[in-house]
């Protein structure tokens, strides 16, 4: 295929990927973004290439517990309640997919973005300075007791069936195995061959620096709509001026949803709010990432610190903190590693870009060059570059070879 001028908007880890694999085919790229590259939610996410984590929040049961779950002050969930109004269209569809049929099919699609991440990172940074952010681990999960464990059934069965199965440590071997744990935390599920990123903000700023080693622009620029003749994109409008294009990619994480209304698509996607607290020259750090489970997030010896990530709250995008999720956060970090010790905290909130149905959108608005490729929720960074891949493929022509219809944009499409 003759090269063809590609604009990619947003330089998260989705677009920065998308922007690599499409130098990489020959294409003349140029990558947007409102501010520097890597700041979104690629910036304070938990690290992870979370190979395992296929299986959506909507899992069956999920309706009858969520209300127990909101009450519960030691349980990770919060909600601005003012919100509660805007956020029920979505919530509604959200809620519908907690059955096994849809959480099955979700799961399926989600596999094919996560399930080869670590290769995926390793192939994006081959023989390039960004490769050196990677690093190969265990990826553990943090139980009290077996029946804690237990009651996550559901969830590792489905694992279990997509060939991730933990190896289980119990008792004072858990602390044998990870010393920094609390006596008692009593069960560790061992995932092997897993990875994480050591700074993914600065990860993703080198992968940009690599772009433009190969030739591809980055530019800082707000993107405020699409130029479309006939039904073709021909130039994506910025308030730097108008860059001409052949085709387009729409990877602006949570901000692509205002972006594709542009377009055409009325996409159900809400800011589930994260957060996350360096803990700054920690005394002690885990040997692997760790996903607590009572407190749903990770811990991550990254190396700015012991990095604490998760939590999900509801209440829009506005950027101002809320206490009470930071307040748990600190609350469970003090009792799981009761022996830690650090000279600071460094508090950050961020917004994974969750789509009612827990799918990515990855494709073409049907035959207007523009691609879609946001919508990442929980698992943008690990499944960023297969979806940069993706993409690369569709626009070059170079038909993917996975099923990729799970991610259709056009179910979105307004009628
Ligand atoms: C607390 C937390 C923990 C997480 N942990 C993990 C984890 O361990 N593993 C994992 O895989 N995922 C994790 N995630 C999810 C992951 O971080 C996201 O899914 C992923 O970063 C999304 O990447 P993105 O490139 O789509 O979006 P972003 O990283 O948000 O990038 C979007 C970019 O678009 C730019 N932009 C927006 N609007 C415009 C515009 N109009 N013009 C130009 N540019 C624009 C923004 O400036 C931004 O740079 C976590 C998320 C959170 C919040």
């Amino acid at each position: 295929m003759s090269s063809q001028h590609i604009v990619v908007v947003g330089a998260g880890i989705v677009g920065a990927a998308s922007a690599i694999w499409l130098r990489r085919a020959g294409m003349a790229v140029t990558l947007v973004d409102k501010g520097a590259p890597g700041r979104g939610a690629s910036y304070g996410n938990a690290c992870i290439l979370a190979r395992c984590a296929m299986v959506p929040v909507t899992t069956p049961g999920l309706i009858a517990k969520g209300p127990k779950y909101l009450l519960d002050p030691e349980f990770p969930l919060f909600m601005r309640w003012s919100y509660l109004p805007r956020l029920l269209p979505w919530l509604t569809r959200y809620l519908k997919h907690a059955n096994d049929a849809d959480t099955r099919r979700i799961a399926r699609g989600v596999a094919t973005i996560v399930g080869d991440s670590v290769e995926q990172h390793k192939a994006l940074t081959a023989g390039t300075p960004a490769a050196k952010w990677i690093r190969d681990s265990d990826y553990n999960f943090v139980y009290r007791d077996r029946a804690a464990f237990e009651a996550d059934a559901y969830t590792w069965a489905l694992r279990r069936e997509a060939g991730f199965v933990p190896e289980i440590i119990e008792g004072p071997a858990v602390q044998e195995h990870e010393p920094i744990l609390s006596q008692e935390m009593g069960l560790l599920a061992v995932n092997k061959d897993h990875g994480y990123i050591l700074n993914p903000g600065d990860y993703v700023a080198d992968l940009v620096q690599q772009l433009q080693a190969m030739g591809g622009r980055f530019i800082q620029a707000e993107v405020k709509d699409f130029d479309l003749l006939g039904g073709q994109i021909t130039a994506v409008d910025t308030d730097q001026g108008r860059i001409a294009c052949d085709k387009a990619v729409l990877s602006a994480g949570i901000w692509s949803g205002e972006l594709a209304k542009k377009l055409g698509l009325n996409v159900p996607l809400e800011a589930e709010r994260g957060y996350h607290i360096v803990f700054k020259n920690p005394s002690q750090l885990p040997k692997s990432p760790m996903m607590l489970s009572e407190g749903k997030f990770v811990a991550t010896p990254m190396d700015q610190g012991l990095r604490c990530a998760g939590i999900v709250e509801f209440g829009g995008l506005t950027e101002d903190k809320s206490p009470k999720p930071l307040e748990f956060l600190r609350r469970t970090v003090a009792r799981t590693f009761p022996d830690l010790s650090y000279t600071s905290q460094e508090e950050w909130l961020g917004f994974r870009p969750a789509p009612a149905d827990s799918l990515p959108l990855i494709g073409e608005l049907r035959g207007s060059g523009v691609y879609t490729a946001f919508g990442h929720h929980h698992i943008g960074l690990t499944g960023g570059p297969k979806t940069g891949r993706l993409v690369a493929d569709m626009i070059t022509g170079d038909w993917p070879n996975a099923d990729v219809s799970a991610y259709d944009p056009m179910r979105f499409a307004k009628p």
